[in-house]
């Protein structure tokens, strides 16, 4: 038991692995030290963060531990105990494997760590200051092994600066805390920040219970499994198949032999299995385990190790999106399976104007129907040099439940009136963020989102901003928020999927003029949503009031998402029409 199981890599062997730096921020160093943990066999790892992991980042564990000779061997570069022999890089089965992680934290950093391995008497304690270290001590400790960080990059003081907000990074650690947390739910997992627990996640025997814990209820309830076997290839997890989706990849997981990666194939394989189910820019929720043979996959490619290659890349890729797309399939059969408004947004951006005379298809629904020659619409610049354009058009009816047909001073006008509600509302709307003031109203109800640990931070931190778009949140438990005042502008309704995408907005974007027009974005889509979906017939007034309206604001000549409120036909083009001319 005693024997020394680190050795040092010879320099050809360390020549050849991936070497770079591991530490960018105090989430990097979680990331390496839990990875260590799980490596050692624990059935607990405690984290305690102070101050965001700029004054201390503790990782405690009930693994193996290390022998007083192993630990002094640990923290030199290139040392590890999990290449065997030089082999060993191409079948790799733990976590870490380059022996450089403990080195590199040492180097940047004051190290403690403290181990005592399962069935020796007493513990050791060794010390590293900014890669100075000291004599190993005996200290008492249980088994297992803690290794504590404090006052990182105190000695490069150009990278400390190079730390984001406390809440960013915060939600960093958070975000490393919870994917572990989802490959290895046998696993308990506690995080500390300033004395007080932000998750704690106690073993569970199935996956499905430890979404629950991470995703919080909201998300989880909505995720189906699936599995299936490929030759030597595994695969299972979870996907989302009721109408939950989300602005950006967030709640995409992928976990290769229950390695986190982030795998341009395997993202590309789960969202091509989703195929026409969500619409442009929104993404589901995933949790996806692959496990591989270890000699199938190359995880010596990233520094970071959040990048693997494959061997036999095309064949997993079409393993997972036809594994998804029979999963959702199956789902579609049952009646949970009904993309509603949500999954449908469509994505565009508040700062780029429409373009005034193209038809932008925005979507997949909105394609080009090669008709647009005849479809043009009036240059802007004609429009608005007569004030009130729209309210000179005279109403003649209402068609199919949507198209208002007017006669215009040039020929005849078709209105979407679907569209033109859209980007009236938009418009009412930006308007008010820009003059800082959303109107608000409170709920009668409140309603409560729950949170993963990492956006109970981000919420925390970044209350303000969502105040300043309307909506007011209050802490409600542990791990909920609720909403109890919402912008007056967007109809009675659900606002928790609204939050919830604005909150994963928060934690994507960190410049707070980027933040702000992501979430504009997010707001916009949703007032546009909030309009009359349905087809409705309008009484005159409404129509009038309409037009009226549209006269009030800019570019009101498409709707936000690019579809034309208006075309007309003039008389040549009439004309044409009907070949009076050619
Ligand atoms: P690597 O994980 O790539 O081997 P590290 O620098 O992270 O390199 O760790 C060096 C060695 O220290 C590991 O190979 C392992 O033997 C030992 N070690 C580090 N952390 C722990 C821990 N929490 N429990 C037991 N052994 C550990
Ligand atoms: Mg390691």
């Amino acid at each position: 038991m005693n024997g020394v199981k680190i050795r040092v890599l010879s320099d050809e062997m360390a020549s050849r692995i991936a070497a770079g730096e591991v530490v960018e921020r105090p989430a990097s160093v979680v990331k390496e030290l839990i990875e260590n943990s799980l490596d050692a066999g624990a059935q607990k790892i405690f984290i305690c963060i102070e101050k965001a992991g700029s004054a201390l980042i503790r990782v405690s564990d009930d693994g193996e531990g290390m022998a007083p000779a192993d630990l002094a061997l640990a923290i030199e570069r290139h040392a590890t105990s999990k290449l065997a022999d030089d082999d060993a890089l191409f079948r790799i089965a733990t976590l870490g494997f380059r022996g450089e992680a403990l080195p590199s934290i040492g180097s940047i950093a004051r190290m403690e760590i403290v181990s005592r391995q399962v069935g020796a008497a007493t513990g050791q304690l060794l010390r590293v200051d900014g890669g100075k270290k000291d004599e190993l001590r005996t200290a008492p400790a249980a088994p297992g092994t803690t290794v504590e960080i404090k006052d990182i990059f105190f000695n490069t003081p150009a990278r400390r600066k190079f730390l984001k907000t406390p809440a960013t990074e915060l939600s960093h650690i958070c975000d490393v805390v919870n994917r572990m947390a989802l490959a290895f739910p046998e696993v308990h997992f506690r995080l500390q920040h300033d004395g007080r627990t932000v998750a704690d996640y106690v073993a569970v025997g199935d996956a499905k219970d430890r979404l629950y814990q991470v995703l919080g209820r909201d998300v989880a309830k909505g995720l189906v499994p699936f599995s299936s076997q490929h030759g030597e290839l595994a695969l299972s997890g979870y996907v989302s198949a009721v109408p939950i989706s989300f602005p950006n990849t967030r709640y995409i997981y992928t976990f290769v032999n229950r390695r986190y990666v982030r795998d341009k194939v395997l993202t590309h394989a789960l969202l091509q299995g989703y195929d026409t189910l969500l619409m442009r820019g929104q993404y589901p929720a995933v949790l996806l385990l692959l496990k591989i043979p270890f000699e199938e996959v190359d995880v010596n490619v990233h520094p970071a190790k959040y990048e693997v290659r494959f061997r036999h890349q095309s064949d997993i890729h079409e393993a997972v999106s036809r594994a998804v797309r029979q999963v959702l399939r199956q789902e579609a059969r049952e009646p949970m399976l009904h993309p509603s408004s949500h999954s449908t947004t469509p994505f565009f951006r508040v700062g780029e104007a429409p373009v005034p005379y193209a038809i932008a298809p925005t979507s997949r629904y909105d394609q080009p129907t090669g008709r647009e020659a005849v479809f043009l619409m009036p240059a802007r610049t004609e429009m608005f040099s007569e004030p009130g354009f729209f309210s000179s058009l005279t109403v003649l009816g209402q068609i199919l439940g949507c198209y208002l047909i007017c006669a215009s001073q040039q020929g005849l006008a078709l209105l979407d009136q679907h569209a033109a509600h859209e980007r009236v509302a938009f418009e009412k709307l930006r308007r008010q963020l820009d003059a800082g003031q959303v109107a608000q109203q409170s709920l009668l109800i409140p309603q409560s989102v729950e949170l993963s640990a990492g956006e109970m931070m981000l919420v925390e931190h970044k209350r303000d901003v969502l105040e300043s778009f309307g909506f007011t949140l209050e802490p409600f438990g542990p791990n909920a928020y609720a909403i109890i005042a919402a912008p007056a502008l967007l109809p009675e309704g659900d606002y928790t999927q609204t939050v919830r995408q604005m909150v994963a907005e928060l934690a994507d974007v960190d410049t707070s003029a980027k933040l702000r027009q992501h979430l504009e974005e997010r707001l916009a889509t949703i007032a546009c949503h909030s309009v009359i979906r349905a087809n409705r017939k309008l009484e005159i007034d409404e129509m009038r009031a309409l037009l009226r309206e549209l006269d009030e604001i800019e570019f009101a000549t498409q709707c936000p998402h690019g579809r034309p409120v208006l075309l007309e036909f003039s008389r040549d083009e009439l004309e044409r029409m009907f070949k009076r001319v050619v």
